[in-house]
């Protein structure tokens, strides 16, 4: 048998988010898969979500991979490339990608090939993360131009705090300043704008966190928005045993108990993935039944609180986190946030679907 820890992906919710998405918007939707699709999986991610017109992520190989695997979909290199060799593979596979420095226009300068490229001019509207200045927006338009290569300009920006009350204002006024100016197609929204926001949709959104089943807001859940979790990190419990008073529990003893306490040890530790700075009091099922975990995270095993759980023994099922028990809930006890520990399911985690 192998170890009980196994992340679940729920294909039906991921469709069920992208309709969610489609719903609040009627522009075309990009659906953003970096990170293995933030820790799902890129190629069944895509494949749920291939009602998406577009699919956005950062590594040309990945996209290549995904357009031999049949995607007719606009594919979007976030990051734009890397070497001018990497240019020859994007026209080679009809991919989209960002231009976001000089350095890359000068790439494209240097290269030959005729009406084919898409790309897509990325604005720094105040992240100060990538992006040309709008000031230098005309004159890098103006470049483009005169370029053969180039099929079709897109002008797009990324909102620094999407997920607060007016957190676009600002930058928005920004890039429809500088942009209103052309007719290339805009793009701007990531999930929490395309939720909230309406002016931000423009011809493409983003959205990336809404489509795997967590909320972009604090003060909104993922089951008020109607999005459904997509991936459950479960497990088992390989241990159970009774402390006394004063005993503690796991490495530095970070948890001592007040009085005598039914405690469990789960197959899962940081090394899964799970984060290590969860601290006691981090929420957690077992037998559909929720408490806490106790003492410091391990490399392979967590120690969970019994105390309330009668009928738990060796192999209950815990849930780390998705169905039962939002993602969302258990980054902010562990001071992170859902897109970090959904990234962070570590390759030796089965993935199911
Ligand atoms: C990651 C990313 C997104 C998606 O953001 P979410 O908050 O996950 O919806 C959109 N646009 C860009 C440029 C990104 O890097």
């Amino acid at each position: 048998m192998p170890r009980p820890i196994h992340a679940h992906i729920d294909f039906d919710a991921l469709k069920n988010n992208l309709r969610v998405a489609r719903r609040a918007t009627s522009s075309r939707i990009m659906a953003v898969i970096k990170a293995n699709a933030y820790g799902h999986g890129l190629l069944r991610a895509a494949e749920a979500l291939d009602e998406a017109e577009g699919f956005a992520l950062l590594d040309v190989h990945d996209a290549v991979q995904l357009r031999e695997a049949g995607s007719r979909q606009t594919l979007l290199l976030l990051e734009g490339f890397f070497s001018p060799e990497d240019l020859q593979l994007i026209a080679e596979y009809d991919l989209a990608t960002v231009i976001h420095n000089v350095q890359q226009l000068t790439s494209l300068d240097a290269y030959p090939r005729r009406g084919k490229l898409q790309v897509w001019i990325k604005v720094n509207s105040g992240m100060n993360r990538l992006g040309f200045m709008p000031e230098e927006i005309p004159a890098v338009m103006e470049r483009l131009k005169s370029h053969s290569a180039i099929r079709d300009v897109t002008l797009m920006t990324h909102f620094s705090h999407a997920d607060e009350a007016d957190g676009v204002a600002v930058q928005l006024e920004k890039f429809n300043g500088i942009t209103n100016a052309y007719r290339a197609h805009c793009s701007t929204a990531n999930s929490a704008a395309l939720l909230r926001y309406p002016a931000t949709h423009r011809d493409w959104v983003r959205p990336g966190l809404m489509l795997y089943g967590a909320s972009p807001f604090p003060e909104t859940s993922a089951q008020q928005l109607g999005l459904k979790p997509v991936m459950t990190l479960s497990s088992e419990l390989i241990s159970v045993r009774e402390i006394k008073a004063g005993e503690s529990v796991g490495y530095a003893g970070m948890f001592r108990a007040e009085s005598g306490t039914r405690i469990g040890t789960v197959a899962c530790g940081y090394a899964d993935g799970y984060p290590r700075h969860a601290p006691t009091g981090t929420p957690i099922l077992v037998n559909g039944q929720r408490t806490r975990t106790l003492g410091r995270v391990s490399m392979d095993m967590l120690g969970v609180d019994l105390s309330n759980i009668k009928d738990a023994k060796v192999g209950s099922r815990v849930v780390l986190w998705g169905e039962g028990l939002p993602v969302e809930e258990v980054a902010q006890a562990a001071g992170t946030i859902s897109y970090e520990l959904m990234c962070a399911i570590a390759a030796r985690v089965p993935v199911g679907y």
